[in-house]
């Protein structure tokens, strides 16, 4: 074994990712199968492009449907995932969505839908996920996807339903990561900047232009460019990052 494999080798593990249908969800499930991890990919839809992607590498993955908003869905998708494999030693909590929209303009229900799918929904899966890695004597790892927009405030689109409960999702990380340090579980979080998927790309071309010159990288990122990120945090390399909310976004940060 080389010495990035004892680094960074997923071999031996079940990873979950959901909303790993499309966009940031698939390149980085595509990625932890290269290093070696058994994927489930959970979304609403359906995420056959994603299996058949994965398998074509020669990697091993299966699909499953579930709203990660319902409850009763979440569990039953993990339960499908210890019947059919096992175990389950890693999670990239990353299904989402984004509504830009003026607060004045927004309705309740809009800001309930976002907070329910990238809030609650991550909470769903993490707590279904702690709990069955506890039971089994897991020392697993969950990365809960945020966004730069948990620490600033984006502009010029308005999104405060989405800032909020990308916030929410750091802070719940670092509470996770507290609770369930004791049981050898790792909850981190990852903050990507603008990157270029489904969601972002059918944004006005407007909005990009206006976007660009805050961005010292001057670009979008790839979606391939959080996969590194991600490895990390879910192999044994990250042991003592816990509670860590991880940047990656061309240092519009910074500024
Ligand atoms: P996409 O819109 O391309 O993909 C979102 C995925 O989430 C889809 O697979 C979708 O599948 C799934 N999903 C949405 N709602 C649910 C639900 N209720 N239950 C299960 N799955 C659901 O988005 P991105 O790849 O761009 O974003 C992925 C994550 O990254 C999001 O959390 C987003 O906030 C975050 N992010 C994105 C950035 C960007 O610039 N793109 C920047 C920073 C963070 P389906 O509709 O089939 O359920």
């Amino acid at each position: 074994m080389s010495y990035l494999d004892t680094l960074f080798s997923l071999k031996g593990k079940v990873a979950l990712v959901t909303g790993g249908g499309r966009g940031i969800g698939q390149v980085v499930a595509l990625g932890l199968a290269k290093a070696g991890a058994e994927l489930v990919i959970v979304s609403r839809t359906g995420a056959d492009e994603t299996v058949k992607l994965i398998q074509n590498a020669g990697g091993r993955a299966y699909s499953l449907l579930a709203d990660v908003t319902i409850e009763k869905e979440v569990d039953a998708a993990l339960a499908q995932i210890v019947a059919k494999s096992g175990a389950l030693h890693i999670v990239f909590n990353n299904a989402g969505i984004c509504i830009h929209k003026d607060t004045l303009d927004a309705s309740i229900a809009e800001w309930r839908q976002v907070i329910d799918i990238n809030l609650t929904g991550e909470y769903l899966v993490a707590r279904a996920a702690g709990r069955l890695m506890i039971e089994k004597g897991i020392k697993g790892s969950i990365i809960n996807m945020a966004s730069m927009s948990g620490s600033i405030v984006n502009v010029p689109q308005w999104q405060a339903s989405y800032n909020a409960s990308k916030a929410g999702v750091i802070h719940m990380t670092r509470s996770l990561a507290a609770e369930w340090a004791q049981y050898g579980i790792r909850v981190n979080s990852l903050s990507p900047g603008y990157i270029a998927t489904p969601m972002s790309v059918d944004t006005p071309r407007e909005l990009k232009d206006a976007w660009m010159p805050l961005i010292p990288a001057r670009r979008m990122g790839d979606p391939e460019e959080l996969v590194g990120a991600v490895i990390y945090l879910a192999a044994d390399s990250s042991g003592y990052t816990n509670g860590s909310d991880l940047i990656v976004d061309g240092a519009y940060t910074c500024l």
